[in-house]
C-alpha cells in the first residue's frame, strides 16, 4: 500500500513537472522575453513565477490552457537525454542562458514528433513519457508577487476535476439562490441586470422630482454676498452634485446661490450674472473657481465672514 501511494505521488508530481514545461513554452510565446523567477512543483500542482510587466488577460490565459491540452490529447513524446554541455549548447544554444552548469547536462524536451520541439528544458526533475499522461492542465490563478513578476498556479488532470467540481458547485449554488436551472443562469441575471437599471433610472427621476420640490421649500436665507444661501439635505446628496447645481440653476435663474452641503464644501451657482459673483466671491477671498457660474472652496467658515 504505502509502495503504491508513494507511486501515485510519484507520478502526480511529473504530471506537474512536465505541465510546467509546457507551462513555460506558452509563456515564452507571450513573453519572448521573460524569465522563470521560481516555480515550484507539487502533486498535480505547479506554481510558476516569470517576469512580466503585465499580467495575462483572459483570453491568453484560455489560449495557454487549449494550447496545452491541445499536446495533452495528442500524445507528444517527452525525451530526456544527457548530453556534454557543449554538445547541448550547439544543438539548442538559444535554450541555455547564462547560468553555470556541469560538463554533463540532463536534457528534456518535449517534441512536436520530429518536426520541431515544443520545449526544452535543461532539467533534473523526472518527468511523463508522454504529454498525454498528464490528463488534462487547467490555471487556477493569477497573481502578482512583485512589481516585474507575476504567479500562475495550475493543476493537472485529478485536481482539474475538482477544480471543475468547485465550479460547478459554485453555479449550482447560484442557481438555487435565483432559484432557477443553472442552464437558465444568463438570462435570469440579464433579467436582474434590466430591472436593477430600470429601478436606478427611476429612482433617480423621482429624486430629480425631489429635489425640485425640495428646492422651492429651501428658500434659503441671503447674506449680503448672496440671494441663496441653501442648505442641501444629505437624503438628496445621492442625486450627484452635477444635477444638483444643474436643478438649482433652473429654479433660481439669474440670482447668485451658495450651496452647501455635509459632504461637498460650497458652491456659488449663478444665471448670467456671472461676474459680479465672480466678483463677490473673490471679496470672500475664494482662490478656485472651475467656470464662469460655478465656484467650489474649502472654507467652511465661509458663511460666517
Ligand atoms: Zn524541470
Amino acid at each position: 500500500m504505502k509502495l503504491l501511494v508513494q507511486s501515485s505521488q510519484r507520478h502526480a508530481k511529473m504530471r506537474a513537472h512536465t505541465a510546467t514545461h509546457l507551462l513555460h513554452a506558452e509563456l515564452e510565446k507571450i513573453f519572448p522575453m521573460t524569465k522563470q523567477a521560481w516555480s515550484l512543483v507539487e502533486e498535480d500542482y505547479t506554481r510558476f513565477d516569470f517576469v512580466s510587466d503585465r499580467a495575462l488577460s483572459v483570453d491568453e490565459i484560455k489560449a495557454i490552457e487549449e494550447s496545452i491540452n491541445w499536446l495533452i490529447k495528442w500524445w507528444f513524446p517527452v525525451h530526456v537525454k544527457e548530453h556534454s554541455y557543449d554538445e547541448a549548447i550547439a544543438l539548442w544554444a538559444k535554450a541555455f542562458f547564462e547560468e553555470k552548469y556541469a560538463d554533463t547536462v540532463r536534457v528534456v524536451t518535449v517534441e512536436w514528433w520530429e518536426w520541431s520541439l515544443v520545449s526544452i528544458e535543461l532539467c533534473g526533475g523526472t518527468h511523463v513519457s508522454n504529454t498525454s499522461h498528464i490528463g488534462a492542465f487547467k490555471i487556477v490563478q493569477q497573481e502578482a508577487v512583485a512589481a516585474w513578476t507575476k504567479r500562475i498556479v495550475a493543476v493537472t488532470w485529478p485536481w482539474v476535476t475538482n477544480e471543475m467540481q468547485k465550479i460547478t458547485d459554485k453555479l449550482a449554488s447560484y442557481a438555487n439562490l435565483l432559484d432557477v436551472p443553472v442552464a437558465q443562469l444568463d438570462k435570469k441575471i440579464e433579467k436582474i441586470l434590466k430591472e436593477h437599471k430600470s429601478m436606478q433610472e427611476s429612482i433617480e427621476s423621482l429624486q430629480v422630482k425631489l429635489l425640485s420640490t425640495e428646492l422651492e421649500a429651501l428658500w434659503g436665507t441671503s447674506n449680503d454676498a448672496f440671494d441663496h444661501v441653501i442648505e442641501i439635505p444629505s437624503a438628496l446628496l445621492s442625486i450627484g452634485f452635477k444635477q444638483i447645481v444643474g436643478e438649482a440653476k433652473k429654479h433660481f435663474v439669474n440670482q447668485s446661490l451658495l450651496l452647501r452641503s455635509a459632504e461637498w464644501q460650497f458652491a456659488l451657482v449663478s444665471g448670467s450674472d456671472s461676474f459680479s459673483v465672480k466678483e463677490r466671491a473673490q471679496t470672500k477671498g475664494l482662490k478656485w473657481g472651475w467656470s464662469d457660474w460655478l465656484f467650489q472652496w474649502k472654507d467652511t467658515t465661509i458663511l460666517d465672514h
